[in-house]
This record gives structure tokens, sequence and C-alpha cells, in this order.
């Protein structure tokens, strides 16, 4: 097939291409203002000939807007990406520098190659690799990379409130990057859990006291305990009053689906040496859960004395942060309401509830033509069944730029379970690369044609 043989021919322009993109140490969580990374994206995605601009809110990162193909093609594809990398600590932990990328053993290793630059460059190298061999792409693409994903995207609500009606004709979403399992086979989801992540403070006196005071001033870290408590039982169930009420069971067809996907429970216990799951679940029971139910996580507590020795303190704060990881119809604002209610109706009233961080939970059809369109190229390229979730357990702002248009969202990328995502030595597997890149064209061949 020319495809092929044109990118075989391109093997090591295409790696170099890589190399380069990885170069930009584009950590925009830690203060890079993003457009050195921009700028490579737009000049990238100007040479297949899109239109490109750039939108920027409050000298926030910019976002890249690219349109390309023929204006009057009958299929329209979204892609989301981002150029933003985690920062790159524990830096001693790295074999090689984490943007001095380093080709070993058949792996690429650098910050953010699988998160998510490497799809990046991977599908626009399979545009180009199209329009050498059919001089045209077979529908229309509109591409937005934004700068500020691993910082929990702060800016895409507003980008999507003003340029939304840009792209929101667009018959499906490509999101930004997938793997395969360690049996090999293609990851496909076609959701995201959404998060509220809350902040719960508690105040008693006007300063720590001498714990001598326990008998009749109150403590802020007890005060705290007692009020989280009332969130969650202690056979984990979500005990917020009408939370669940909002949680939007699986219907029969998805609950079936679910439920044949591969999901080894003893190999996950092991991993993390748990002896159970909570709530006692296990098989494909446990799956249902992961991808279906809410979450309420005490991620950190904060109060008092917690260093050596001893200290006699009455605390006069307490913090806890409590994130809740959501499926639809849940949203972050509704979480913290609910919260704040429940406690109200606790009686406690003086604790206090900041909703600091929001994403909203999307979800879309596993049978969606866009979905069926990358399983048919997975089908295609790797010559295997691929797994399709109807969501992952973690976040990102699909919502916003895909479920509140009414977009069905797919994602599938170049990784693979050892590619140490967020994580020191970062890495793909050239192999995955290069058959990404033919991945990429058999999707929009399929997605085009409707199949
Ligand atoms: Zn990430």
């Amino acid at each position: 097939m020319a495809l092929a043989e044109y990118v075989r021919a391109h093997r090591e322009q295409f790696l170099e291409e890589l190399i380069a993109f990885c170069r930009i140490p584009s950590v925009t969580a830690e203060g890079d203002d993003g457009w050195e990374a921009a700028r490579w994206v737009a000049r990238r995605l100007e040479a297949l000939g899109a239109d490109v601009a750039f939108w920027g809110i409050n000298g926030a990162p910019p976002v890249v807007y690219a349109e390309l193909g023929p204006a009057n093609a009958s299929r329209t594809l979204l892609i989301y990406n981002h150029y933003d990398v985690q920062p790159a600590d524990p830096l001693d932990l790295w074999e090689t520098p984490p943007f001095e990328p380093h080709v070993r053993g058949g792996h690429l290793y650098a910050r953010g190659v699988a998160d998510n630059k490497a799809n990046i460059v991977a599908r626009a190298q399979a545009l180009e690799a199209w329009l050498a061999v059919q001089g045209e792409l077979p529908l229309r693409i509109k591409w937005i990379v934004e700068g500020e994903e691993e910082n929990s995207s702060p800016h895409v609500a507003q980008v999507a409130a003003q340029h939304g009606e840009r792209f929101a004709d667009a018959d499906g979403c490509l999101w930004e990057s997938g793997y395969k399992d360690s049996a090999g086979r293609h990851v496909l989801y076609c959701g995201l859990k959404g998060i509220a992540y809350l902040e719960l403070c508690s105040r008693g006196a006007a300063q720590d006291l001498h714990s001598s005071w326990g008998t009749l001033v109150p403590n802020a870290a007890w005060r705290l305990v007692w009020a989280l408590a009332t969130l969650k039982a202690e056979d984990e169930t979500i005990t917020v009053e009408g939370l669940m009420d909002h949680v939007r069971p699986p219907d029969p067809a998805e609950l079936e689906h679910v439920r044949r996907l591969p999901f080894d429970a003893a190999a996950i216990r092991e991993r993390h040496a748990i002896s159970e799951f909570v709530g006692g679940v296990d098989g494909p029971d446990a799956l249902v859960r992961h991808l279906y139910a809410p979450t309420c996580t005490i991620c950190g507590l904060c109060s008092g004395y917690g260093g050596p020795g001893t200290k006699t303190v009455l605390p006069a704060h307490a913090v806890a942060k409590v994130d809740f990881r959501l499926v639809p119809d849940l949203t972050p604002e509704l979480v913290r309401d609910l919260v704040e209610a429940h406690l109200r109706r606790r009686g406690f009233a003086d604790v206090e509830v900041i909703l600091v961080d929001g994403v909203r939970p999307a979800r879309s059809p596993v049978d969606s033509a866009v979905a069926q369109a990358a399983a048919a190229a997975a089908r295609d390229v790797g010559g295997h069944e691929p797994v399709i979730y109807p969501n992952m357990a973690a976040s990102g702002p699909m919502y916003d730029l895909c479920d509140a248009f009414g977009i069905p969202a797919v994602g599938f990328g170049v990784g693979w379970p050892g590619s140490n995502v967020h994580a020191p030595n970062e890495n793909v597997r050239l192999d995955d690369y290069f058959e990404g890149i033919l991945m990429m064209a058999a999707f929009v061949e399929r997605f085009a044609q409707g199949t």
C-alpha cells in the first residue's frame, strides 16, 4: 500500500520530527508560557495546508486551532490534543534527561512523549502521508491543541463558549491519547469521568491552644473528622444526601458490553498489594463499579502537630482535601452544593466547603460512527479486536468540547502499559508509534466513508 510505503520511507525523518517536538520543555503548570510549543504545532499544521489561529484568554498559554481539508467534505472530524506536559520531577529517577529525547531498546524516552506529543505528531504525519499519496483529505478536520491540560484545562470551557460555533458541526471527535493493553490490544474509550475537588475547612478557637482546654474549647480537627465521617459509610457507600440520585446507571446494553471487557481483577490486586477491593466487589462487577460509580476520596488532611515527639496542642484549624470522581449526571457545582447542604443538615454549618477545581463527566455511545471507525482502524492495522470502554476512570475536558455540542468522541493512541505517563522515564515503543501513524490514516479513511 502506497501510504505504508511513504511512512516506511520517512521513518528517520518522522522520528527526528517527534524528537524535536519533545525537546520543547512545555511544562505550562510550572510557568512556561506555552508559545514555543504552540508555534511548533502551528507551523506543523500549516505545513499540511491548515488555516491556523491562536485563541488566547487572559495571557494563558494559547490554544492552537487549525482547520484543514475540503470545506465541502461530507464529514467533519474534531481532534483534541494538548502540547503541555507534566513536570519532570523527580529528575534523579530519569535514566536520560527528560527534555533530551533518547532512543534505546526500540523506545523513545522523553517527558510528554506518550502524554501526548507522539499522538499529535503521528496524527500530523498520517495526514502528511495521506496528502502525499492521495492528494486531498477525504474529510474536513478541525483541530484544537491546548496548553493547560496537565493543569486541569482551566480555560477550555471559556474557549468553547467563545469559539464553539467554529467546531460545533463536527460529526465526531478524536480525543488526545490512548494505549495498547498488556495483551497488545488497542484500548479505545468514549468518555471520561469528571472531578469535583473540594476543600473542607473547620475553625475552632482564635488560635491553637494548650490541650488542657479540651474540656471546654471545641477542637477544629475533631469537628472536621466528624463532618468527614458523614460523607461515606464504612461499607464504602457515599452517604452525601441526594448525591447517588444523580448517578445515571448503565443501561442493559452498556452493562452487557462492559461485563464482556477483559479485566484482570487478581492482577490489579496483586499490583497494589491489597487483598480485596473496596465493597468486596470482584470480577466484572468490579469493572462496572470502576467505570460507573462516583468516588469520594480524602486526598489529604492537615491540622495540629504531626512532627516528631509530642506537642500537646488543641488545633484551631483543620483542612481536608476531598475529591469526587464524577459520572453523568453529576457536576462539580452540584456536588459542592449537595455536600454543603448535607453538612448543614447534619449540624456542621461551621465547616466551610470550597470548590477548588472541577471538570464535568463525559460519555458517548460505544457504537457511535466515530468509535466504530476507530474500532475498524484497529482491526485494519492491528489485526485484532480492540477493547472499547464507555469511559475511562480518569478526567479531562471532554464535556466542554464534545458532550456540550452533542459530538460523540473516541480516544486512541500510541502508548502502552509501560509508558510511565506522569512518571520518570516516560516512553513510547517505536513500533507502536509507526503503527499509530497507519492507524490514524485508516481511521480517517473509515470515518470519511462512514464505516
Ligand atoms: Zn497527562
